[in-house]
């Protein structure tokens, strides 16, 4: 068997100067070598006519010389040009500043050429082609892989570096699936896949390829989430929290009453809190549902039961209006509750630090801020971090680590299909809440096209004369922060000068310091502002009752579940709400994803819609971070076999939950490998 662990520098062709290019690309290794998969494919196989590739193409051109190359030097270049010809025309063969290109070619030979054509008007250039003799196929005669690359390192290099590891591993690769599986699924052996997936012989080939790998890859993340959940629902040495803490105690003064859907997640979260076990659970409930209440109750639970309670909101006006939240409602509890955010005097914070440390405060709620090192605390058990997707993993286990085993309880407002949870969050039990409380008034929301800007315009100033407020968010700029910036700005000049003159408007993008952000938020949180522009900033859940329009432009650049969660923005309050989608719709897709919003208000319904219309944005757009990392597997592209992969993982688990049969030993070593990192969520 070969060693895949063999260090890449051992492989042909590698140098001391292309290790050093192949660590800049992760690959350490052979086997980092040889699962280095092709981006694309070119087809190099099949040879085209000269006249009738269309300008632009690339295309394998065979084709006799017809003269000796000529140089000609242009401002500090030199090109080479050579005459050429084949079945329907003459051509010309261009490279620039490779000398060694010069007595390469024999005049009335074939060759072949692989390049981009250009055609002008009939008069043929094939650039910088790649060729080889007529009966020769190293850079032409098959399919190509390309692979997606740093520069300086160059595609056949590169090319010619997989393909020796390639033969290194030829007739020695471990195969790493159990041979039931592969005759069940019809997946093809790892020999093959892998000589398929970089050099097929036809399309077919790597697609066949391709999918045993990404089954491979899907299977092993799932199954080691499952098993990592396994683990912990054996593991004991999780806090017990006390019976006698009763949540009802808390619950009975509410001034509402609980949904049904709030009433099952607490029980669950309940019964898990009382276990010895520790509670890794994720709580998901579209915008508005009620999550804060849960983890006051969560917490609560925790301080009565003899231990603090740790809540991270991913901004400072988040986890300021958390903290009104629970001192309103442990009014009357002598609970301790105290928020910690970078705004805070220094006075103030060393308070914080030496009574968090003493046990004298019960709660803590913050930001970032209380992830750093001197945050101490003395008995932390409760750890909720609150529209997690904001935070990355890492943050996420810093301030798991500041207790000893606590439970932790993270809630996301992006709904998420079960399919995608479960190979997102599959070491996670999962809680949702599906009811909105009572008395939701449906934003209403409608798709318009620029045309009816107008009539829109003096529909919002209607509403802001009735006292409402607005909020308008900026076309999605994926380039960076500061085309969104100008993008922001150009906007704000548009409806301060010319649409809203009379009014007050302001704008709030990401590049603003997190302090200038949250003044603006506060300012418009007390009416001191009319229209807010924004970007996608104001995704995240700060309450403003009095806003009851969002206008969203360019709203096809948007994921559904990005729309989704801008709306809930709105219809927060007593009034009548709107949400006004502006498109520009020529696709059929874009028609169906506005119909979509203005159907439904569920965020489950649409995410599932946005998984099957997939379209820009996408439904990750949302959820920058926290994606397994796959090397070949795509979520979206291979869903059909992510499904299967899952009921397969599921059976695979309840027939041997700690795969210890001898049949699955080869699936037990592939996920080792996944569990010394932890596996990055
Ligand atoms: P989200 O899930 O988006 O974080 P919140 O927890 O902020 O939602 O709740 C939104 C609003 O609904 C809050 O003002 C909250 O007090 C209120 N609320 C929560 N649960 C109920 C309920 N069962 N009945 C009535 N209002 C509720
Ligand atoms: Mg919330």
């Amino acid at each position: 068997m070969v060693d895949l662990k063999k260090d890449v520098k051992y492989v042909k062709g590698v140098g001391p100067n292309r290790v050093k290019l192949l660590n800049k690309l992760n690959i350490f290794t052979l086997g980092d070598l040889i699962t280095y998969y092709p981006r694309g494919y070119e087809d190099r196989s099949k040879p085209k006519n000269m006249l009738e590739c269309i300008d632009g193409e690339e295309a394998l051109i065979e084709a006799i010389v017809v003269n000796r190359m000529t140089e000609i030097r242009l401002k500090g270049k030199t090109m080479y040009k050579l005459q050429v010809r084949d079945e329907s025309g003459i051509g010309t063969a261009i490279w620039f500043n490779q000398s060694y290109l010069k007595n390469k070619f024999q005049v009335g030979k074939k060759y072949k050429f692989y390049g981009k054509i250009s055609n002008a008007f009939g008069k043929i250039t094939i650039q910088s082609p790649v060729f080889d003799e007529e009966e020769k196929n190293n850079n032409t005669g098959k399919i190509i892989p390309i692979y997606p690359l740093t520069y300086q390192l160059s595609q056949n290099v590169l090319r010619k570096i997989i393909e020796n590891g390639l033969k290194e591993v030829e007739g020695g690769l471990q195969e790493t699936l159990p041979s039931y599986l592969l005759e069940e699924y019809h997946l093809q052996n790892l020999q093959q896949a892998m000589k398929h997936i970089h050099f097929p012989n036809e399309f077919k080939d790597f697609t066949i390829a391709r999918k045993r790998l990404v089954f491979e890859e899907l299977l092993s993340t799932q199954l080691a989430l499952l098993e990592l959940k396994n683990m912990s629902l054996t593991e004991g040495n999780g806090i017990a929290f006390h019976e006698e803490a009763k949540m009802s105690d808390i619950i009975h003064q509410l001034p509402f009453r609980l949904t049904g859907a709030q009433r099952r997640v607490l029980e669950e979260i309940d019964t898990n809190m009382e276990s010895p076990r520790a509670m890794n659970r994720l709580l998901q409930g579209d915008v508005g549902s009620g999550k804060t209440v849960i983890a006051m109750c969560a917490a609560y639970k925790a301080v009565k039961s003899g231990y603090q309670a740790a809540i991270m909101a991913p901004t400072a006006i988040l986890a300021t209006q958390h903290l009104e939240n629970f001192q309103k409602m442990l009014a009357n509890t002598g609970i301790r509750v105290e928020l910690l955010i970078s705004g805070i005097t220094k006075k103030k914070k060393e308070d914080i630090l030496h009574r968090l440390a003493n046990g004298e405060i019960d709660i803590l709620i913050g930001t970032h801020a209380i992830i750093e090192d001197n945050v101490v605390f003395s008995k932390l058990g409760l750890v909720v971090t609150d529209e997690q997707h904001r935070f990355g993993v890492k943050q996420r286990t810093r301030i798991v680590e500041k207790g000893q085993n606590p439970d932790v309880l993270v809630m996301t407002a992006t709904p998420i299909p079960r399919t995608l949870a479960l190979i997102l969050y599959g070491d996670l039990d999962i809680s949702i809440i599906d009811e909105l409380p009572p008395n939701r008034k449906k934003v209403d929301t409608f798709a318009v096209s620029k045309k009816m800007e107008d009539r829109i315009n003096n529909f919002i100033r209607e509403q802001i004369k009735e006292g409402r407020q607005a909020y308008v968010v900026c076309p999605l700029v994926e380039e960076n922060e500061e085309m969104d910036l100008k993008s922001v700005e150009k906007l704000y000049e548009k409806y301060k000068k010319e649409v809203f003159p009379d009014y007050r408007v302001e704008y709030i993008h990401g590049k603003m310091k997190p302090k200038e952000k949250d003044e603006i938020m506060t300012k418009f949180k007390a009416g001191g502002i009319d229209v807010l522009i924004s970007t996608t900033v104001i995704e995240v859940g700060v309450d403003v009752p009095n806003a009851n329009i969002m206008v969203i432009e360019d709203a096809e650049r948007f994921g559904l579940a990005a729309l989704h969660q801008l709306r809930g923005r709105v219809g927060r309050g007593e009034y009548k709400s709107y949400c006004i989608l502006k498109y520009e719709g020529k696709g059929e897709v874009v028609r169906k994803r506005m119909k979509v919003m203005c159907e439904t208000n569920d965020g489950f319904v649409i995410s599932e819609k946005d998984l099957e219309l997939r379209g820009s944005g996408d439904f990750f757009g949302t959820m920058q971070h926290g994606l397994p990392e796959f090397k070949i597997a795509n979520l979206f592209e291979d869903m059909e076999i992510l499904k299967s992969v899952q009921s397969v993982a599921i059976k695979i688990m309840s027939d041997d939950p700690k795969l210890e049969k001898e049949k699955n030993k080869l699936l037990k070593d592939l996920i080792k490998d996944k569990f010394m990192k932890r596996i990055e969520i």
